[in-house]
């Protein structure tokens, strides 16, 4: 749907957004999944879940302006979807980009109205960075694909119905070349999921080991053995999610936490604090205004391209200063503090959880890469694995 609304159709829609928010949100509720579930279920009710996909695959079937006016309406209400991001940013763009109209209407209302839950199932013990590396394979066998290997950190898999997980399909092919994409049904026997405890007491990611996992044909998303190219697409729709979080306005929320302790213990008062408190303030404006650029692109129609790294890549550089400077105001109470759900608890949870963002969706490393090879131009790191065969490569396993 294209057309373009006029200010009297967007003021209405903006109240419509404002009314439904208003008595649906309430604070405290951002990282709880059922939660996040059951208001995006009302949100789908309402008419306002995937709001640019089709009504046939579940969506609002409106545009993506206004989507665009209801980010920005959300903006002053808390975000009960925190826990979505990987389903709703990841999954159903790649879901909505790559899936046959068969699969679209199977899976896409489900999975826009959180009736399931999705994680992305890329990463391996011996393939992160270079993700291509992955020796997850699947091989044909009539009507199903047989998986054998193992992903780890995988977000949410412990809680998720569904994963999109790259595979290997021919190992013959250069690495790239032979990999293809599949929608897995998490509960196929074969699969076990164990779950990792987190530094931060949170347990968010899993290992996740298959067996012969039966995965029926139809679950093959996009071509056979093209499953690179879409991969690429969901690390980019990833930055993007990531790096654009809060993209409706310009927001400041890091420095909104550091200002409060900042008042609340008196360093308010002292001009390095003062001094750092403008820096990070700046750091996070620079970043809402790339993280808009990069939605209206998408708005304009454009697929997420490597700008996404930019405001990932900010993103964690933010984070960093963030623990720098919450250390400086905060002192002791960043490392030890006393009673549980105390505003030092949630700080120091805060700095260690931020350590994260230069790793999660690609390191600090992979974005200046990519920056440099495909915004600036830069010539690309030398590639000794071009044209050869994956199984004669020296990776993972196949080191010895
Ligand atoms: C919070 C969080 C959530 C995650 N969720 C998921 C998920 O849901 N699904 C999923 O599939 N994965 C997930 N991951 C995994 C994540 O994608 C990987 O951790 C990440 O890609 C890095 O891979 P790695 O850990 O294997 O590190 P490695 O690739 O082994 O990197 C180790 C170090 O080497 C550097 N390095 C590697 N290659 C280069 C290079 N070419 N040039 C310069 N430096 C380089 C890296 O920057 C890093 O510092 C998650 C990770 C985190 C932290």
């Amino acid at each position: 749907m294209s057309t373009v609304l006029s200010p009297q159709e967007a003021e209405e829609f903006a109240n419509q957004v404002r009314s439904f928010l208003e008595s649906n949100t309430s604070s405290g509720k951002g990282r709880d999944l059922s939660a996040a579930q059951e208001f995006q279920g009302r949100l789908a009710e309402a008419g306002f879940a995937g709001i640019p996909f089709p009504k046939e695959y579940g969506g609002a079937g409106l545009t993506l302006e206004h989507e665009r006016i209801f980010r920005q309406v959300a903006q002053g209400f808390p975000m009960m979807t925190g826990e979505l991001v990987i389903s709703h940013g990841m999954c159903l763009p790649v879901l909505n980009e790559f899936g046959t109209d068969e699969q679209k209407r199977k899976f896409m209302p489900d999975n826009i109205s959180a009736k399931t839950v999705w994680c992305q199932m890329f990463s391996e013990p011996g393939a992160g960075s270079d993700v291509a590396s992955l020796q997850t394979k699947a091989e044909r066998d009539g009507d199903e694909w047989i998986l054998n290997g193992q992903k780890v950190w995988t977000t949410l898999a412990h809680v998720s119905d569904y994963g999109v997980i790259i595979a290997r399909t021919d190992p013959d092919q250069p690495k790239h070349a032979g990999i293809s994409m599949f929608i897995i049904d998490l509960k196929t026997p074969g699969v076990e999921i164990r779950p990792i405890n987190q530094i931060d007491g949170g347990n968010h990611f899993n290992e996740v080991f298959f067996t012969d996992v039966r995965i029926p044909a139809d679950n093959l998303l996009g071509e056979h053995n093209n499953g690179w190219r879409q991969a690429t697409a969901m690390l980019m729709y990833e930055r993007v999610a990531i790096g654009s979080l809060n993209a409706g306005k310009i927001t400041q929320p890091m420095y909104d936490v550091l200002a409060k302790w900042a008042t609340r213990n008196g360093s308010i008062s002292d001009p390095v604090v003062r001094d750092e408190l403008m820096q990070i303030y700046c750091m996070e404006s620079t970043k809402s205004m790339v993280a808009m650029r990069n939605r209206e692109e998408m708005k304009a129609g454009k697929a997420p391209g490597p700008g996404g790294s930019l405001g990932k890549l900010y993103g964690s550089i933010i984070a960093k200063r963030f623990r720098e400077i919450a250390q400086n105001i905060a002192g002791p109470a960043t490392a030890a503090w006393e009673g549980e759900g105390s505003d030092e608890e949630a700080l120091a949870v805060n700095m260690i959880g931020s350590l994260s963002s230069g790793i999660a969706g690609g390191t600090d490393e992979i974005q200046r890469n990519i920056i440099g090879d495909r915004v600036l131009g830069l010539p690309r790191d030398i590639s000794v694995d071009t044209g050869v065969a994956f199984k004669e490569l020296k990776v993972g396993t196949q080191r010895s």
